[in-house]
């Protein structure tokens, strides 16, 4: 009794500690031929009510090519099979011993009883695999002594195994099946993300020539143009929507681990004012005042892009929930490292939560109160990491929050 506690504590022990599914069968196989049979076999069942084997394991590893015929027979409903009688009737089936009468009785297949006649199979016990109350597949077990025989007392570790067996299977594939969605999920933000964007730049392009002609006017005739100020605003929704596809689009690529970086010499201060640039209309028109500090010869080997990403982030958060106070940008160097200050003296965050915002799909705010998927900081913060940096927060509420990026000035 001792032994067979102690074989099912390891058996949950073995089961629990992996989510891969094929590691998942091996072990059970791996348990079963180690302590209580010679052979092992599992076969699951499928959406349609089919069975298909998925493992075959013999002690002897002599004999494991000859075992691994037994894929060849996967339980056939037609075979009047015990597997099949086993997994309808939700029952554990113990055969004392495999005689020839009971071999006729539940295959057809000669080369079946060839097979299981050299492996000398005698005595079995097959037992359904069992998880959130509905059976799943059934765990075959033989022992190849001549003289040895289950007995009725054997079921119930057979079943207690088979408990353990099946939820430890499930999942596993219920695992895999989500890992599945998440990927699909990803891709397809990829696609639609690229697919949205293309449009949404032509449309941006065109709307800033028109609106930088209007601009040319001259300031009365520019006051007449209603339909400067419509287009200004539907410039500002565009770049909204931008970044939103923007987000999308990175939030996968980070997510199926694609983030590669084209590294060249550039000056952090030189993408920092260039970003800046980008922002400067939305700056004037929202009355923002910001002062900067930039030592442009901090300059490291980056990825442009992605470092004007990380830029873009901080500066469009500053904007958002910087309450139109002065915003401070500072650039420089710090002993081996290049740091980009952005500090805004808005809403602040509460500390206990400053590690949290930086989670993938994490909001401090309400939607309510300001637009925003929650992927800016975590994509950041991944941009810096995959350069070998940081991103550090301090923050007050209500009083403002400092972000500094710090990156490595000698990367490899
Ligand atoms: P989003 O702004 O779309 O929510 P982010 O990942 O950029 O996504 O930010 C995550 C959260 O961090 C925000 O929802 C907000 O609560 C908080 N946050 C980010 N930047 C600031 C800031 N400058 N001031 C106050 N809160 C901020």
């Amino acid at each position: 009794m001792r032994r067979k506690l102690s074989f099912l504590a390891e058996a949950s022990k073995i089961l629990s500690s992996s989510l891969d599914y094929n590691k998942t069968l091996s072990s059970i196989a791996d348990l079963v031929v180690n302590n209580i049979a010679d052979f092992c076999i599992i076969d699951l069942l499928k959406d349609d009510g089919t069975m298909h084997r998925v493992a075959v394991k013999i002690k002897s590893p002599k004999q494991s090519k000859l075992a691994n015929q037994m894929y060849r027979f996967p339980p056939d409903p037609k075979n009047k099979d015990a597997i099949y009688e086993c997994a309808q009737q939700e029952k554990p089936i113990l055969i004392r011993k495999a005689t020839k009468k009971w071999l006729d009785s539940v295959s057809l297949l000669e080369k079946e009883h060839e097979v299981i006649r050299k492996l000398r199979l005698n005595s079995h016990i097959f037992v359904p695999l069992k998880s959130r109350g509905r059976v799943i597949g059934v765990l075959t077990f033989a022992s190849q002594n001549p003289r040895f025989s289950y007995k009725a007392s054997d079921l119930l570790l057979a079943e207690e195994l088979a408990n353990r067996s099946g939820i430890a299977v499930d999942n596993a594939r219920l695992y895999s099946e989500a890992q599945d969605a998440i990927q699909a999920r990803d891709e397809f933000l990829s696609i639609a993300s690229h697919e949205l964007k293309t449009p949404l730049t032509s449309i941006l392009l065109h709307l800033q020539t028109v609106l930088s002609r209007i601009r040319r006017k001259s300031s009365a005739e520019y006051g007449d143009y209603r339909i400067g100020r419509m287009l200004e605003s539907t410039e500002r929704q565009t770049k909204k929507l931008a970044k939103l596809i923007n987000d999308l689009l990175n939030i996968s690529i980070v997510s199926t681990g694609r983030l590669h970086l084209d590294k060249e010499r550039v000056s952090l201060g030189e993408i920092v004012e260039d970003v800046i640039d980008r922002f400067k209309i939305q700056l004037q028109q929202e009355e923002y005042s910001f002062d900067l500090h930039i030592d442009r010869k901090v300059v490291g080997k980056w990825d442009k892009v992605r470092i004007e990403q990380i830029v873009s982030n901080l500066l469009s958060n500053a904007i958002k929930y910087g309450e139109k106070r002065p915003i401070h940008i500072v650039v420089k160097r710090r002993n081996h490292t290049a740091q980009l200050v952005v500090q805004d003296e808005g809403i602040g965050i509460d500390p206990k939560r400053s590690k949290e915002i930086f989670g993938r799909f994490k909001r401090g705010v309400s939607n309510r109160d300001y637009s925003g998927l929650g992927v800016g900081l975590y994509i950041s913060k991944q941009i810096a990491e995959a350069h070998g940096g940081k991103i550090k927060l301090n923050t007050i509420p209500k009083r403002g929050s400092t972000f500094t990026v710090e990156l490595p000035l000698k990367s490899s």
